[in-house]
């Protein structure tokens, strides 16, 4: 028996880095519950759009993109796993990414784009108007050409949720829903959480993984953690398979075609608190830009809308690690736009980490109590 075996950790959050999370630090041999305030795996990972690659890449630190990287290496083994143990298929695959250009465009990405390809050796291939118009007959006209990266992948994060959660019911990892954390006590090493319905649990370790609403809980717990909602805004449109073939990332809309004919439009930008509904203006601002990058899709028809609450941190990186003179108080959050892409690598990291392994790599720039970043000197389009 390991030291760490049968360790007592309460994961507060059950999105996909709670779920991922508590799947890996049990087969690590922790005992791992979730502490869920709601339903599992129905705030922003379910809400998000599931596009495996950061917006724009080159906006971020260097150790970002290795960040990324680390976790996308992860997708394949996961998601075969996932569809062993339970039978559902995560739907990850390759359908690269596309970024449109346009004469009357905001912000030009193209050479910060290949730059940054070039120093990651990411696939990136330069196209001409009509080669774009091959690739994505939708496409306006107006185009004047594109890049595409055509390793790019996604998921089906409702998917990858109810995989998750299956998988949590198999190996008998406790998820306790509509179970809200309101405090933490500690005493002689361990923790109580403290829960709204009266009730508590004692844990060796404890993780924050509640995201949007880490800050204000970090609080109640004694911490500043800086991380706010940034709310966004989903238009799903159905046509026929295959009339979108990549991700299209254009700085107004992002496009990304589900293998079954759906399409998401997103996504909005908001900081409006915890503001929850979808609005008629920010609807018609998405749809608009469909039809100005992408005007084939007029004919697609309006099949839903949706909103999550991304868990913003004020330079877009999360926040990894131990909280200082906290001993066995971690936090995983803050991963905004990026929480799908990033959530297999920070469950591995994470619990590996509680469970007393040095991380492989240098994670200052992730650490809890780094500097907060001004929000104005964070170059991403305000979209
Ligand atoms: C519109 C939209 C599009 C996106 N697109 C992408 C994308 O294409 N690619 C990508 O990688 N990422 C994307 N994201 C971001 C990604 O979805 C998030 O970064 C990620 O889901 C965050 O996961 P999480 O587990 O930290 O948070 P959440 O999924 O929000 O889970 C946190 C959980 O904690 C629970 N909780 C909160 N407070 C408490 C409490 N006090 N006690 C107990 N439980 C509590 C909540 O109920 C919630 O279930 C998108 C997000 C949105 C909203």
């Amino acid at each position: 028996m390991k030291q760490n075996d049968g360790k007592r950790v309460a994961i507060i959050g059950g999105g996909v880095i709670g779920c991922l999370t508590a799947l890996s630090l049990h087969r690590l041999g922790a005992a791992p519950v979730i502490l869920e305030k709601g339903s599992a795996g129905r705030e922003a990972s379910w809400a998000g759009a599931g596009i495996l690659c950061p917006i724009h890449p080159w906006l971020y630190p260097d150790s970002f993109t290795r960040l990324i990287e680390d976790s996308l290496a992860l997708y394949p083994e996961l998601s075969a796993m996932l569809l062993e143990m339970t039978g559902i298929s995560v739907q990850w695959r390759t359908t690269g990414l596309l970024i449109p250009f346009f004469e009357d465009d905001r912000i030009h990405h193209h050479d910060d784009a290949l730059a940054w390809s070039a120093r990651f050796g990411w696939r990136v291939e330069e196209l001409d108007a009509a080669q774009t118009c091959a690739h994505e007959p939708t496409i306006s006209a107006q185009v004047s050409g594109s890049l595409l990266w055509p390793d790019v992948g996604q998921v089906r994060n409702p998917r990858l949720l109810a995989a998750a959660r299956q998988a949590l019911k198999i190996c008998r990892v406790p998820v306790r829903e509509q179970s809200e954390v309101i405090g933490l006590d500690a005493h002689n090493n361990a923790y109580t959480v403290r829960l709204a319905d009266g009730g508590s649990i004692e844990a060796d370790d404890v993780l924050l993984a509640a995201g949007s609403w880490s800050g204000e809980l970090s609080r109640l717990m004694g911490l500043q953690l800086p991380v706010e909602p940034v709310k966004g805004q989903i238009v799903l449109l159905k046509d026929e398979p295959g009339r979108v073939n990549h991700i299209i990332k254009h700085d107004d809309a992002y496009m990304v075609p589900r293998v079954d004919g759906h399409i998401l439009v997103g996504a909005s930008m908001e900081r409006v608190g915890f503001q929850t509904g979808t609005t008629d203006a920010v609807v018609d601002q998405l749809l608009a830009a469909t039809y100005r990058i992408t005007p084939g899709l007029k004919r697609a028809q309006i099949v839903q809308q949706w909103m999550g609450f991304r868990p913003g941190s004020p330079d877009g990186m999360p926040y990894l690690g131990p909280v200082d003179g906290r001993p066995g108080l971690w936090v995983a959050s803050g991963h905004y736009r990026n929480g799908v892409a990033l959530a297999p690598g920070t469950a591995d990291l994470m619990s590996r980490w509680i469970m007393g392994e040095t991380p492989p790599s240098d994670l200052s720039d992730f650490r809890v109590n780094r500097p907060v970043v001004e929000k104005d000197k964070v170059g991403f389009p305000a979209v």
